[in-house]
């Protein structure tokens, strides 16, 4: 027998989390889902400077805590487990199954989706070992710490060019590592890192490791045309070559953009199916900061709770 529910949440993020302090004190009794990664990306970094109420500045782990407490204090029930199928329904008043961990089934009568969405790495063994000593995929987050030091970006198309003219307001010298003899990013985004002045651009150019043994200490460069190497002194390596939308649940059942990220209608966070909603990550390829996916996870609870009682 299907468990009987009026409001799922499905990811334990910033979104999912602030989704359920909402829905639990609309007396929607949520139950949220929380996936492999508990917390969601935060867990994954020590240090959390940029989201408001902590003046101290915080570290991620502690702070998701912080947020399933809260969500807890409400009455959310929040339970491990990865949600491996869904059918919705696309009917006003439908009822959502879902499947968890390949068993346990449920049925709700709306359902919040916060799953997020995965930076994407280069995958070699030093830049993974140096996350969070030095190895970032946030400018915006992580940028600060870097004050009038030397960083590389790698990455060629508009998130990259974007990242390396934020951090070139904020360090001494930006070097930007391109795979190619060109770059991807738009005509004016390419301009814009150009005439910024302390941004250099190395193209054809690839990292063949990431130096230093707890913090990052510098890159070896490789051009992978003339195979000669180059050793570039910094302390931070900012990866920026895309993110992965965690949708692949959702394929031809909600409407997403041509990389994977559902689309919401308008400023809501309704989704092509009625009670479907989208919060977070997985829904923003813009901003992708912890307080815009508190925010949109607040906008699902409330976008919910008055889908149920239109239909009251
Ligand atoms: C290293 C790092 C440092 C960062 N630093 C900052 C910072 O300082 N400040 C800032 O504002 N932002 C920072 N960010 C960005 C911030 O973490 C994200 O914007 C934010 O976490 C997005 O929240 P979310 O709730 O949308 O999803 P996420 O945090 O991505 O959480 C997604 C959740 O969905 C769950 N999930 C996925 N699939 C399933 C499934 N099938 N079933 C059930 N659950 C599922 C996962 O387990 C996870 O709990 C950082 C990101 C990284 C990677």
């Amino acid at each position: 027998m299907a468990e009987k529910i009026k409001c799922l949440i499905i990811g334990s993020g910033p979104a999912g989390y602030t989704a359920a302090i909402y829905a639990a004190r609309a007396d929607m009794k949520p139950v949220m889902y929380t996936g492999m990664q508990m917390g969601g990306q935060l867990t994954t970094t020590t240090e959390v400077d940029n989201f408001p109420g902590y003046p101290k500045g915080t570290d991620g782990t502690a702070m998701m805590e912080d947020l399933k407490s809260q969500a807890e204090r409400f009455g959310t029930d929040v339970r491990f487990g990865m949600v491996t199928k869904v059918e919705f329904s696309d009917k006003e008043g439908g009822v959502h199954k879902v499947t968890v961990d390949e068993s346990t089934e449920i049925e709700a009568q709306t359902v919040i989706i916060s799953t997020g969405a995965t930076a994407k790495y280069l995958g070699l063994e030093s830049e993974q070992r140096l996350i969070g000593g030095g190895v970032s995929a946030c400018a915006t987050c992580d940028g600060f710490f870097y004050k009038g030091q030397e960083v590389v970006v790698v990455g060629a198309g508009d998130t990259a060019a974007e990242e390396a003219t934020y951090l070139a307001n904020i360090c001494s010298k930006v070097t930007m590592l391109v795979r190619k003899d060109h770059m991807r990013a738009s005509k004016a985004m390419q301009h814009r890192v150009n005439k910024t002045e302390n941004i250099t651009v190395m193209y054809n150019t690839e990292i063949d490791e990431v130096l230093g043994e707890n913090v990052v200490e510098g890159v070896r460069a490789v051009n992978n045309e003339t195979g000669e190497k180059t050793e570039i002194p910094v302390t931070g390596v900012f990866v920026a070559i895309g993110h992965k939308p965690n949708t692949e649940l959702f394929k031809g059942v909600l409407d997403m953009d041509e990389t994977g990220y559902l689309i919401t209608k308008g400023k809501s966070t309704k989704t092509n199916l009625p009670g479907v909603f989208a919060a977070g990550d997985v829904q923003d390829k813009e901003y992708r900061q912890a307080v815009t996916a508190a925010g949109t996870g607040c906008m699902a609870a409330l976008d919910a709770e008055r889908y149920l009682g239109a239909l009251a």
